[in-house]
């Protein structure tokens, strides 16, 4: 049925109708939109930028988007208290020049800071627990309408709050701890998969923070990975990296070139992965002889090579989170199961380490994991009908924000604190004004 606003999602894979749009100018109209749907039983889902892949914002009812709230509120050392429809593009320079930086994030910087934050958004390393845990403090107009300020002196509760999906009520504030700005060292390795598998857990704990790339792409052979380690500037190749052949002057240059004459800023259709196919061909012409080679050495600000040089194209992402010890497991059997369905993604598949937290649902609830996404497009069900049940078998828990087959009866089973969770949850939006049909299931 048709409504007033049409919502679609980045990846253009979500699309729904809602009866209105809101864009409140201040706290006060977010808490009078919330008292009005509350009185007329409407629902309300509160939009960031949109990027994520799964149903969080679904609604019949209201849309409602923070992008007026934005920019910084106050700052206390390293403690940065921001609006919360701020966009990590804009908040990124605001920081840089008051000398902070982000301590992690994830490959883009399209989303909103509330809505990276809400549903567990990382990047890569051990070290590096998802963004939701740099929020020490976050102010809330809850389902009820009222107005609530959860800071660390109420642990559990802003363990809940900060990674909650949007399902406590609309934040209109959070204050996060940055770190002064820093600029990392980015290093790019080809090897072998087999190799790769038997070192990833070294490398993640002598790295940093480490990534694999592994291409399904024809022509291009499954045993050739890209490994990418960034480490704080300046730190030369670690450990078993520092014994690797360097091939950086040749193929290195020329990617750094490409990748210096590419605007990531705009949607780019799915045909530039032919871009990612010409230089995945080239990759395949490297002969590694069993070691790694270094094919791509970059230093820069910490924006710039935490984020991703020559994407983003569309497409949609499962991705889950599996227990550290089973890593290796898991791309093992990955391996097997790919070959036998002979998969061919439109993206490399991508594997990356965070650190354990203490947030209620956050996937890396409880210890270290290795996340592993599969991103494709047209044979995103077949591809991820496979995929799921395999990382599900491994202890996985799905990223809130990608694409998820997941029950209700599972996301109990998966998260210890799910009546910590729904207990809180009630206690803010008794009569779930910000509840959709997927998140009355997981969390009613
Ligand atoms: C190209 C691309 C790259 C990505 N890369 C990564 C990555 O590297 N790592 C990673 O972990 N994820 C990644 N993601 C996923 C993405 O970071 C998450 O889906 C994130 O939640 C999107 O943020 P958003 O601002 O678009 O929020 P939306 O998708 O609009 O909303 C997400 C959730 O936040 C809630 N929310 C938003 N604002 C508020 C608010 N003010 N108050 C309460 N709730 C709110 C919404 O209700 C919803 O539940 C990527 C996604 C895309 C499309």
């Amino acid at each position: 049925m048709s409504g007033g606003h049409e919502f679609v999602n980045w990846s253009r894979t979500l699309r729904f109708h809602a009866e209105r749009y809101v864009e409140p100018r201040d706290e006060a109209e977010v808490q009078n939109i919330v008292h009005q749907a509350r009185a007329e039983g409407r629902i309300v889902r509160v939009r960031g930028a949109g990027h994520s892949f799964s149903q969080l914002v679904t609604t019949p009812h209201i849309v409602m988007s923070l992008d007026r709230l934005k920019g910084i509120v106050a700052q206390n050392g390293n403690e940065v208290t921001v609006h919360a429809g701020t966009r990590l593009k804009d908040l990124i320079p605001a920081l840089k020049a008051r000398g902070l930086g982000l301590r992690n994030m994830g490959s883009v910087t399209q989303q909103s800071i509330a809505g990276a934050t809400a549903t567990g958004t990382h990047g890569t390393g051990l070290r590096y627990p998802s963004m939701s845990t740099s929020i020490k403090a976050l102010r809330l107009v809850r389902g009820d309408g009222a107005i609530e300020d959860i800071t660390a002196n109420a642990p559990d509760l802003l363990g809940a709050a900060r990674l909650s999906l949007g399902a406590f009520g609309a934040i209109s504030q959070l204050t996060l701890e940055c770190v002064p700005y820093y600029e990392v060292d980015y290093d790019a390795y080809v090897v072998s998969f087999d190799r790769a598998v038997q070192d990833l857990p070294t490398l993640a704990q002598e790295n940093e923070r480490v990534l694999m790339w592994w291409f399904h792409l024809e022509p291009l052979p499954r045993d050739r990975v890209i490994i990418i380690t960034k480490n704080k500037a300046p730190t030369p190749p670690q450990g078993i990296l520092a014994g690797a052949d360097d091939l950086t002057g040749g193929l290195g240059g020329l990617l750094r070139r490409l990748g210096n004459r590419i605007s990531f800023d705009g949607i780019v259709p799915l045909y530039v992965t032919d871009l990612t196919i010409g230089i995945a061909r080239s990759l395949k012409s490297i002969k590694t002889s069993g070691n790694y080679v270094r094919v791509l050495h970059r230093r820069g600000g910490y924006e710039d090579m935490l984020t991703i040089p020559l994407l983003p194209v569309y497409h949609r992402e499962c991705e889950y989170a599996i227990p550290f010890a089973n890593t290796q497991t898991a791309l093992r059997r990955m391996d097997s199961l790919f070959r036998e369905m002979d998969a061919k993604l439109r993206l490399p598949v991508e594997v990356r380490f965070v650190g354990g937290d203490a947030d209620m649902l956050s996937p890396a609830n409880e210890g270290d994991v290795c996340y592993v996404g599969a991103s494709t497009l047209e044979n995103s069900t077949e591809i991820f009908e496979r995929f799921e049940p395999l990382m599900k078998e491994l202890g996985g828990r799905s990223h809130w924000g990608k694409h998820a087959n997941v029950t209700p009866d599972e996301v109990v089973t998966m998260y210890p604190r799910h009546p910590d969770f729904v207990a809180f949850r009630r206690q803010r939006d008794p009569d779930g004004v910000f509840l959709n049909t997927l998140l009355r299931s997981l969390f009613a």
